[in-house]
């Protein structure tokens, strides 16, 4: 339809009377016409306003509308001002007060904004915290999203199962069930903030991430330890009840640690782990709602930290030397030189630490006591970072697969091609996070190339185009060709 079809229609909409054809069409086209009003808002003919922002809006004649707010704004100035508008205007020749019927023409006949489409997201099917389920069936949830770390995962599912257990159960009084805090210990990139974020997802408990590094002792330049409470009731919308059955992830939790050898007063290590034992047992905190500090212009509430569930996490660097040191102390009578050999080579020596040996890094045993569920994360080798390519439900080459199937091209990718992805990801030592950046860089060229030809069916990236000694092999629609390079 060209431009002018369009101006023919409007202007048989406003005055000519339509010959019985038209008619017809127009009456045929009229419901659709109606569901098509519902997709357009009303703006303010004055402040321009549509209506989701100004809200509700006063019909006037000639499809004008004019939002509450202008209304009441022309209302009051013409009832504050001395001035009677009446009077001047009518003592000037030609002047008259504004008539609306005079805009008829001069309002757009849309006088509207297309509202934005709801977009129905494919819901999660979450866990009830208030029946929650068996910590088998939480970890198998887990399973579908964790590759590995087995005994993180069935660790961390029992802690949160017993954690929403003791919550639903307010009522011991006798005897008190202790909270299971948890302390995540773990190299870089294994998992540990995003075991976090799963669970919170699946349980659909609000989730607030901080980093202990930015943490100080309250009057210090940096966060109050109590922002830490603040972050979770804005990622609950300030539901404070909500808030209060929430899951708080402190990552980098090893940079608290005591400082040694120092003469000065240690605001951001030691001082921050006795600032935050209160809040890990349970106590009621002040916190400002919709700001990170307390000043005089925002609210504050309270909120009871008894029932939220602080998970902690680091790397704990050289944390396996003081286990080393521990374990060989123990058995050093006699054939000392032997057994330190031993546990240079065991892979899982993190996995045998014990309280004194956190102790021994930095941490206060008032602060470990209040994180009773300690548990640690595997380093990830070659074959776990090949599943994480592959296997979790929202794989990062599930994600391309489905991208290039839009374009009806398939994605493969052969063992050859993950495996030298996971060896190039080793080399980089930041665990899966690499991964991601290590395909984007090639994937690039990919996305890049193949939407300019509808001819190709499919692609296969090799271990040669990953070490940069040969291309992907392309497959025709028919055929099989090997290109790019
Ligand atoms: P960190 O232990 O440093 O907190 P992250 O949890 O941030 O590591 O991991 C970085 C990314 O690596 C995550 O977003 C996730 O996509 C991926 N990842 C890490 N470990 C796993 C795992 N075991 N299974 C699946 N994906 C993982």
């Amino acid at each position: 339809m060209s431009e002018n079809d369009f101006i023919i229609v409007d202007e048989k909409e406003q005055d000519t009377p339509a010959s019985t054809e038209e008619k017809k069409e127009v009456a045929a086209t009229e419901p659709a016409g109606e569901k098509h009003e519902d997709e357009y808002e009303k703006v303010c003919f004055m402040c321009h306003r549509p209506e989701s922002a100004a809200g509700k809006m006063i019909e006037m004649p000639n499809h004008i509308t004019i939002c509450q707010d202008c209304m009441q704004r022309s209302f009051d100035t013409m009832n504050n001002s001395s001035i009677d508008f009446n009077k001047i205007m009518s003592s000037i020749p030609g002047i008259q007060f504004l008539n609306l019927t005079d805009l008829e023409h001069a309002v757009p006949k849309r006088q509207k904004i297309k509202k934005k489409k709801e977009t129905k997201e494919k819901p999660v099917k979450k866990l009830n915290i208030r029946d929650i389920p068996a910590p088998h069936k939480i970890k198998a949830r887990l399973d579908e999203y964790v590759v590995g770390q087995e005994h993180a995962k069935k660790a961390m599912s029992v802690a949160v199962y017993n954690h929403y257990k003791r919550v639903a159960s307010d009522t011991m009084d006798d005897i008190e069930i202790e909270k299971s805090n948890m302390l995540m210990i773990g190299p870089t990139g294994s998992g540990k903030t995003y075991l976090v974020k799963t669970l919170a997802r699946l349980l659909d408990v609000p989730l607030a991430i901080t980093d202990a590094t930015s943490l100080t002792e309250a009057g210090y330049i940096g966060d109050d330890i109590e922002s830490v409470v603040s972050k979770l009731l804005a990622a609950s919308d300030n539901d404070v009840e909500r808030a209060e059955q929430g899951i708080i992830f402190i990552d980098e939790i090893d940079k608290i640690a005591k400082k040694r050898n120092s003469s000065q007063r240690d605001v951001s290590g030691e001082s921050v782990q006795q600032g935050m034992l209160k809040l890990l047992e349970g106590s009621e905190i002040e916190v400002p709602v919709g700001a990170n500090s307390k000043n005089a212009m925002v609210p504050l509430t309270t909120v009871n930290t008894k029932n939220i569930l602080f998970i902690c996490g680091g790397a704990f660097p050289d944390l396996e030397t003081i286990i080393k040191e521990r374990l060989s102390k123990k058995t050093s009578m006699g054939f000392n030189a032997e057994l330190k050999d031993k546990y240079d080579k065991d892979q899982e020596l993190l996995a045998r630490v014990a309280v004194e040996d956190l102790r021994k890094f930095g941490m206060i045993p008032e602060f470990i006591g209040r994180l009773p569920v300690i548990f640690t994360l595997k380093g990830l080798d070659k074959e776990m970072l090949v599943k994480i390519l592959k296997e979790p439900r929202n794989a990062i080459l599930k994600q391309y697969q489905k991208l290039l199937a839009l374009d009806e091209v398939s994605l493969d990718f052969d063992e050859g091609a993950l495996e030298a992805i996971a060896e190039k990801a080793m080399k980089k030592d930041t665990g899966a996070r690499a991964l991601r950046a290590i395909i984007e860089e090639f994937m690039l060229d990919i996305m890049y190339e193949i939407p300019k030809d509808e001819s190709i069916g499919q692609v296969t990236i090799t271990r040669e185009y990953i070490e940069g000694t040969g291309g992907p092999v392309i497959q025709l629609r028919g055929q099989q060709v090997p290109l790019l390079n």
